[in-house]
C-alpha cells in the first residue's frame, strides 16, 4: 500500500473525529472509531473509484466504510448492500 493512501486514510480518519460523526460510505450507518481494527464494523477508507478502476489514492476518491463493507465490495461498483431501499416492487 503506498504511503500516499495511508495519509489519506488518516486524513479521513482526522475528519470523522473532528465532524464527531463517521457514516459508512457503502451501507450508510455509523461507523464507531473506537473498534479494533480488526473488527469486521471498525473504521477503513474505501476507494469511491477501486484503484483497479484507475481511481487514484486522493483525499477526493476515499470515503470512510466499515471494513465488512470495504471487503464485500472489492472493487465491484455496482454492489449495494442489502439495505431497505424507498422502491416498492
Ligand atoms: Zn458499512
Amino acid at each position: 500500500m503506498p504511503s500516499v493512501w495511508r495519509l489519506v486514510c488518516a486524513r479521513v480518519r482526522d475528519l470523522c473525529v473532528q465532524a464527531g460523526r463517521c457514516t459508512c460510505g457503502i451501507c450508510g450507518h455509523p461507523i464507531n472509531l473506537a473498534l479494533h481494527h480488526e473488527h469486521p464494523m471498525s473504521f477503513t477508507v474505501d476507494h469511491i473509484v477501486p484503484r483497479s478502476l484507475g481511481g487514484p489514492d486522493s483525499l477526493d476518491n476515499a470515503r470512510p466504510a466499515h471494513r465488512r463493507c470495504n471487503s464485500q465490495r472489492g472493487a465491484d461498483v455496482t454492489y449495494q448492500p442489502a439495505i431497505k431501499t424507498s422502491r416498492s416492487w
